[in-house]
């Protein structure tokens, strides 16, 4: 049998796992940070229709430069925004895949406060782009000082700067954004994957773009939008920042079905956002039990809860598969992962949990 030893691999990408948390389909899945409500029945229905109008078109490529979802993504995120300064792909993953096409690869260098987001060094690899993890403060917070330092230190082209941050949900204030971006000759982009989760009036770094040409945010609508299963990323930068991207995207990289869908769901953003005031409950409800518990979670500004102080992680994640509940065991030593679900998931998870304290916290 063939095995990838006997094929010819590139060197960096010899001995490289695939991104993959488990994709186990249990009554409880809280280990990839989806929201877990199911989507407002208005939204299915206009996403139906809006789909089966799209079919009969498909024997034609979708348009290119998807002008129209653009211009709904620009009207969405507000901040004077104009489809010009708009991208999108499949994924949050493949925009930044995209970013790093267009301004990494060999020679160059992608930096990043860790622990943070898996898929960075990933996407690194992938494009040849030197990974530069820099270490986050115990608490997980980015110095501002420190930041600079860093960024000094290491002169990279590219920053990814994850804020909220996955996997702790820690915050950060856009003055540390700022700093980065004055410090850096390169690109950075920040991460807001998360941002819809934060609390309420926490300002985006959409506020920065204006005058920083090359500064970028990206977002997603696979998160608070509960739309993980289309494939929806989404950046915001300079014209020029776009046309960059331009350059690496595949043709027709964006298929009329997805465009389509985002686009009607886009229509429906305020029921398709609808969720978010409660997950942010549940989320702060498991960190104050956890806490109780004897646990030690971190303070979060996301969909998800990052808990320390876990004897033994693996034995926890078996345990809590065993009763048919899966989160996230993600490396970080005697730290677990669980994302805030509906009010039902939270509580058999946190019953789950009680149980287990005794022994595990
Ligand atoms: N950024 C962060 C910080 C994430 O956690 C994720 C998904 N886990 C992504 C980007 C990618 O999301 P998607 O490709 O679904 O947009």
């Amino acid at each position: 049998m063939t095995t990838l030893d006997d094929l010819p691999l590139r060197d960096e990408l010899v001995g490289q796992q695939p991104y993959g948390a488990p994709q186990l389909h249990v009554p409880v899945e809280l280990n990839v940070n989806e929201n877990t409500h199911g989507l407002p029945p208005a939204a299915v229905e206009d996403i139906a229709r809006s789909l089966a109008d799209v079919v009969r078109g498909l024997n034609r490529y979708p348009d290119r430069e998807f002008t129209e979802l653009r211009e709904a993504l620009a009207a969405y995120l507000g901040h004077g925004l104009t489809a010009d300064r708009m991208w999108a792909a499949n994924g949050s993953n493949e925009v930044l895949q995209q970013v790093l096409q267009a301004f990494g690869g060999p020679g160059r260098t992608l930096l990043s406060f860790t622990p943070t987001y898996s898929m960075y060094p990933l996407l690194a690899a992938g494009t040849q782009t030197g990974w530069i993890p820099v270490p986050r403060a115990d608490d997980f917070t980015v110095d501002p000082d420190a930041a600079v330092r860093a960024v000094r230190e290491h002169d990279p082209d590219l920053i990814f700067l994850c804020r909220p941050n996955n996997p702790t949900g820690t915050g950060m204030p856009l003055e540390v954004v700022e700093a980065v971006v004055d410090a850096c000759r390169g690109v950075v982009v920040v991460d807001e994957a998360y941002q819809e989760f934060s609390d309420p009036g926490t300002a985006s770094a959409l506020e920065l773009l204006d005058g920083r040409p090359r500064l970028a945010v990206s977002r997603t609508m696979s998160k608070a939008f509960a739309f993980a299963g289309v494939r929806l990323g989404y950046l915001a930068a300079d014209p020029a920042f776009v046309d960059a991207l331009r350059l690496v995207r595949l043709p027709y990289h964006l298929s009329a079905l997805t465009q389509a869908a985002a686009l009607a769901a886009l229509r429906h953003s305020d029921e398709m956002l609808a969720n978010v005031d409660r997950i942010r409950g549940q989320r702060d409800r498991i960190a104050a039990r956890l806490g109780e518990l004897g646990f030690d979670p971190h303070p979060s500004q996301s969909n998800f809860v990052c808990f320390g102080g876990v004897r033994d992680t693996t034995a926890v994640f078996d345990r809590l598969l065993g009763q048919g509940i899966i989160i996230r065991d993600n490396g970080i030593p005697h730290t677990m992962r669980v994302t805030a679900g509906t009010e039902t998931e939270t509580t058999a998870f946190l019953r789950a949990m009680a149980e287990l304290a005794p022994e595990q916290a």
